[in-house]
């Protein structure tokens, strides 16, 4: 069946809740619906007289002139470069782009398949180790004498690496459904570090200096320890065993800057605009060596945006990097 009408494209496609889009034959964006703004997050001021390949990051295949709907797939070019599919159907001259309800649900859940296999590494890892010394502790009784405290210590490091990667899990969670911080209230920097000290054990804590950190923060401690424990981790898993990590407090009146500092492998600058991506891991073989998730940086940013702040990193290969939080002082966030 074929169809003449005479509408206004932009009022009919408002009324549709799917994102609806018109692309000249010129190439550019002659009118784009509500819908498309919300699925895309892109405005329809900022989208009308641009090409598709200045909006997105890539379009693929770019558009054709299939007379048949042609499925296409868009990546976002934010932070997050999220992904869409849509629908080009050609029409006059020049293509009307549906962004679909089910091609959200496919991007939600090609991030729940990417979640879930980056996710499922770190929790298989410790529940196999903790069960194969459990066995060994009970198979040979004889034995344990004199490995009991070593295997008893390896259960519990384990037991919590595991709490951490479901700490994440849920963390992802509480980020994506867009309600992080819950509660706020004072606490000093230092409370935050002997929290994070304890988790992360002794022989890490030993490796940690400590430079005016008698600044107080504002926040969820919760959440803010999270940050911190994501960052101190990192610093102290990808410098050497016995490189200190120096975490440092500044309060300048205006804000207060918290910095992780280290001296380790550092992080190449074609890297740095993408460390804070979700799965988003430098070198393969050397980040699996130490474990993680790729999601420690997504989260520790997340949770310094939600409380007003920003989480910045200098870095220079071989010699080391600095993660910086700079959050508001409690003046200008009384003021708002
Ligand atoms: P992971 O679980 O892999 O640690 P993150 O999101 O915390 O995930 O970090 C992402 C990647 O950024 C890491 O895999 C690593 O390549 C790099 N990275 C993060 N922090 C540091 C650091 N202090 N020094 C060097 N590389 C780092």
């Amino acid at each position: 069946m074929h169809l003449r009408v005479d509408v206004d494209f932009d009022a009919l496609a408002d009324c549709i809740s799917d994102g609806i889009a018109f692309v000249g034959g010129e190439g550019v964006v002659a009118a784009w619906s509500r819908g498309a703004s919300s699925i895309t997050g892109i405005a329809r001021a900022d989208a009308i007289g641009k090409s598709l390949d200045e909006l997105f990051a890539r379009v693929e295949p770019p558009l054709g002139f299939a007379v048949v709907p042609e499925p296409i797939e868009l990546l976002g070019k934010g932070e997050r470069r999220r992904q869409f599919t849509a629908m080009a159907l050609t029409i006059d001259e020049g293509w009307l782009i549906s962004f679909g309800r089910e091609m959200r649900f496919a991007a939600i859940e090609q991030l729940k398949e990417e979640i879930v296999a980056a996710v499922s590494h770190e929790l298989k890892t410790p529940i196999a180790t903790i069960k194969a010394f459990a066995t060994t502790m009970r198979s040979n009784p004889e034995a344990l004498a004199k490995v009991r405290d070593e295997f008893l210590a390896t259960i519990e490091e384990q037991a919590d690496r595991l709490t951490r990667a479901v700490e994440d899990l849920l963390l992802v969670g509480r980020v994506d459904a867009k309600h992080l911080l819950e509660c706020r209230t004072s606490v000093t920097l230092d409370y935050l570090l002997d929290a994070t000290a304890e988790r992360l054990g002794p022989s890490a804590a030993e490796r940690i200096e400590r430079h005016s950190t008698a600044v107080t923060l504002s926040g969820d401690p919760a959440l803010l320890e999270s940050a911190l424990l994501h960052l101190l981790d990192n610093a102290l898993k990808f410098s050497p065993d016995t490189a200190p990590v120096v975490i440092e407090g500044e309060d300048d009146g205006a804000s207060i800057a918290v910095r992780v500092r280290d001296r380790g492998v550092g992080i190449g600058e074609e890297h740095l605009p993408y460390i804070f991506e979700r799965f988003y891991r430098v070198e393969r073989d050397l980040a699996a060596a130490t474990g993680g998730s790729g999601l420690g940086l997504t989260i520790a940013r997340e949770i310094v945006q939600a409380h007003g702040g920003t989480l910045a990193v200098d870095s220079v290969p071989h010699g080391g990097s600095t993660f910086t939080i700079r959050l508001p002082a409690s003046s200008e966030r009384e003021r708002r």
